[in-house]
């Protein structure tokens, strides 16, 4: 099967911090991608924008750097890249000083679609944004793309909302979520909404409980001293999780577009109940197998930040009264492994002796690595010798299913393709981002209060032993974390 790519109209993209790690990792191997793939126009410029002095020349080089780099070599043939470097500019731009705005508004072009990437650190959005429309470089068909985080708790989040909101309406403003942008969480609307079969038994009374996992092997690295000011529950679950849990609690959208779907997420947000601090574990690991532990990576003996999160959380309405939510995030765990996991309930009545073969049906949703939905069923094991149970996956995952042609794009090369033709589905809204907060800031204020101290673990385990009990308590079991 031959994926269709439908080209985005013409645009010029300005990213303001394109010399940037985010830029050379993710957004300028991304869009080369796409220009590859054919859905950027030959029309189509992307205009890096920072403050390091150098011409267009010297960022096509360390752009072309980035592509040798970050993409596979089977897909940079030399021609392909130098059509697609032909299409980059440079401007060296203060965001908070005067010099190179005026060349930025000279190189925009009328009647194409103008973006606007801000890989830069939030305390510069606001002077972005200002600048930008002082400077009458953004009209009001213009976009702005922001990166997390969105605040570090509902009142900075509410003054950065209304930052931009002085200069962007709200349907110009695509607050990324990378998560969002991948195939597979993608994936799980099409598979909740396009079939017959989930969706009547999406609710507590048929599912059991839903497990979220995002595992690290990595530790904090160079970024200790980041991370540090944020934790595990900021820098993922606030966010990224958060996100995860109201696409498979939501209602189904009257229609997939965006004011619809972010609707939807919002009822989930608001109907989560505060959470019981008796509910939450936090850790953080030690040093083992040549490695430092998180204290000398963030260089500060007497954190409390947490760089390993699990807790239970509860929707109240209608459809999950009962039905647990477990979601768990950590960094120097055992694999590397994102997951949902929908652990449905048991039959109310077996009609089979091998009670011992029985498992429950699961659906698995595998985020990264090898994304792909596979849903655990019973089966009888194969061969004679009576009727024994045995639980095999009935394996939807994309590559299989699809051919090798159907390359998964990365998530945020799917997202900047989104904001190029104007839809917010995909992103979160403000209020979204609010309430989100909402929710997290009195778990957060609580540990404060408390003088709370995370719980260390041994690296290459799965976290801190009291998360095991988190589940245990309830008689249930977290999934083996394994890639
Ligand atoms: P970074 O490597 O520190 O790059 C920052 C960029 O901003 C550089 O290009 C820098 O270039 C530019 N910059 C700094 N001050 C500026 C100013 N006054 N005016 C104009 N440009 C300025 O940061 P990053 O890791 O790419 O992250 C960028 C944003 O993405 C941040 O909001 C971060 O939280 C977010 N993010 C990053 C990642 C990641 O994996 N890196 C993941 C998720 C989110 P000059 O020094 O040349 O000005």
């Amino acid at each position: 099967m031959v994926s269709r790519v439908i080209p985005v109209e013409t645009f010029d993209l300005v990213i303001f911090g394109a010399t940037g790690d985010l830029a050379r990792r993710k957004i300028l191997p991304g869009l080369f991608r796409r220009f590859r793939a054919g859905q950027m126009t030959p029309e189509s410029r992307v205009i890096g924008a920072a403050r390091t002095e150098m011409d267009a020349a010297a960022f096509r080089a360390q752009t072309r750097a980035a592509i040798e780099d970050f993409v596979d070599p089977a897909q940079r043939q030399a021609e392909t890249v130098e059509a697609f470097l032909s299409r980059l500019d440079y401007v060296a731009i203060d965001a908070r000083g005067t010099a190179g705005w005026a060349a930025l508004g000279a190189l925009m072009r009328p009647g194409v679609v103008r973006a606007f990437y801000f890989s830069v650190a939030p305390g510069l959005f606001g002077d972005l944004a200002e600048r930008l429309h002082r400077n009458g470089i953004a009209d009001t068909d213009s976009r702005i793309v922001v990166e997390k985080p969105f605040g570090r708790d509902l009142a900075s989040a509410r003054a950065l909302n209304a930052t931009l909101a002085a200069h962007f309406d709200e349907r110009q403003i695509y607050r990324i979520d990378h998560y969002l942008g991948k195939e597979t969480v993608q994936n799980l609307m099409a598979v909740r909404f396009a079939n017959m079969l989930f969706e009547p038994l999406w609710n507590a009374q048929h599912v059991d409980h839903v497990q979220i996992t995002v595992a690290e092997t990595v530790g904090v690295g160079g970024r200790g001293g980041y991370y540090d000011k944020s934790g595990a529950m900021r820098d993922m679950v606030q966010n990224h999780m958060m996100q995860l849990l109201c696409l498979i609690a939501m209602e189904p959208p009257y229609h997939f577009d965006p004011a619809a779907v972010r609707d939807e997420k919002l009822k989930v947000i608001r109907a989560l109940d505060p959470v019981d601090p008796a509910d939450i574990v936090r850790g953080q690991y030690l040093a083992g197998a040549g490695q430092p532990g998180y204290l000398a990576d963030v260089e500060n003996p007497a954190s409390r930040s947490e760089s390993y999160v699990a807790l239970k959380v509860h929707v109240s309405n209608w459809r999950w009264k009962g039905t647990p939510f477990y979601l768990r995030t950590g960094k120097r765990l055992r694999a590397r492994a994102s997951e949902i996991a929908i652990t449905f309930k048991e039959p109310p009545h077996s009609i089979f002796d091998d009670v011992q073969g029985w498992r429950e049906n699961v659906l698995v949703i595998r985020l990264q690595p090898n994304e792909g939905i596979n849903l655990m069923v019973m089966i009888k094991e194969p061969g004679p010798g009576g009727m024994r149970l045995t639980q095999v996956p009935l394996d939807m995952s994309f590559a299989k299913a699809l051919g090798a042609e159907a390359e998964i794009a990365d998530a945020y090369e799917r997202l900047i393709m989104d904001v190029i033709r104007g839809n917010q589905t995909l992103f979160m809204r403000g209020d979204e981002v609010e309430a989100a907060w909402a929710w997290t800031d009195p778990i957060i204020q609580g540990w404060e209060d408390r003088g709370d101290r995370p719980q260390p673990y041994d690296p290459g385990t799965s976290g801190p032993e009291d998360a095991l009990m988190l589940m245990h308590r309830d008689g249930r079991r977290w999934r083996e974390i394994r890639e």
